[in-house]
């Protein structure tokens, strides 16, 4: 595995490449990497020719300023992690994305303004701003997401499309923990007990799950039954918890089809979130 830190040399690793046809696969991750990250990289691994990884904490995606400053990064552990699974990694500095007047957003209107959006202003132009960056940047043929972040997968996609960006995209599956917590980078900063306590998002899907195979097509009465069930434990603050259209993330009122259903709570100062498929029979 080649680490690279700057963009002219890793367009040149992977211009050879490109000139013999092979095909490019991509995992953009901002490290702290769990078997979430390496689920995706194996897949990339399993369908390209050449498989790439980028580490990069994107600055302009946090606010506050304080959760950036927290976010966990350990660069020697990832590479040992990445080392005989991905080719290339690239690690680029922020100088490297961001020289000074950087002045260029990407902004996915409408589906940037909801749920996660709602709560984080210009967190997803932040995300579209540096994903047509390193999409620009590594060009793959493929690009893997993980349907833990569906909500930007789904931005993604959009701007993908309407951008013209000739890259075919895959969102695969939640890797869990062992009780179902959903694997996060975040999840280290929550205490013995936090940790015992986060396990409730999981176990609020189960239960939402469980009432739509009984029946139950009241996307409301689903909704305050989870609010009642996730704010027992003592650390847990829900700050939404949305069912939509998988299609565009619309709230519904009645579950009539396949929907999507998102949570985000607060286990003490870590937000956390999480989402599963309800499905109709
Ligand atoms: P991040 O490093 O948090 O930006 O995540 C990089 C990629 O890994 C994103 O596409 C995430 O959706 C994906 N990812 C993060 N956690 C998981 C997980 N538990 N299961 C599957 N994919 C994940």
């Amino acid at each position: 595995m080649r680490i690279i830190k700057k963009i002219a040399p890793l367009r040149k690793a992977l211009e050879g490449p490109r000139r013999k046809g092979k095909a490019i696969g991509f995992v953009p991750t901002m490290g702290a990497l769990h078997e979430g990250h390496l689920s995706l990289v194996r897949r990339a691994r399993r369908e390209n020719d050449v498989c790439v990884v980028s580490i990069f904490v994107n600055p302009i995606q946090f606010d506050p300023r304080e959760d950036l400053k927290r976010y966990p990064r350990d660069l020697k552990k990832d590479s040992r992690l990445l080392a005989g699974l991905c080719d290339v990694l690239f690690v680029p500095d922020t100088f490297q994305m961001y020289p000074p007047g950087f002045s260029v957003f990407v902004e996915v209107k409408g589906l940037s303004d909801v749920l996660c959006g709602a709560s984080r202003k210009g967190h997803f132009a932040g995300v579209t701003t540096v994903m047509a960056k390193l999409l620009n940047i590594v060009a793959p043929d493929r690009i893997y997401f993980g349907q833990k972040d569906v909500q930007q997968a789904a931005i993604i996609q959009k701007m993908i499309s309407d951008l013209n960006f000739p890259v075919e995209v895959s969102v695969l599956p939640i890797v869990r923990e062992k009780d179902g917590l959903a694997m996060s980078s975040r999840n280290i900063h929550l205490s013995p007990e936090e940790r015992r306590e986060a396990v409730v998002l999981f176990q609020a899907l189960k239960s939402a799950e469980r009432m739509v195979g009984a029946g139950v097509r009241d996307a409301a009465r689903i909704k305050s039954a989870l609010s009642d069930f996730i704010s027992r434990p003592a650390s847990a603050r829900v700050e939404y918890i949305e069912i939509v259209d998988r299609a565009n993330l619309v709230p519904l009122k009645t579950i009539e089809k396949d929907v999507l259903l998102l949570l985000a709570v607060r286990i003490g100062k870590t937000r956390l979130i999480d989402n599963t498929v309800l499905k109709v029979k």
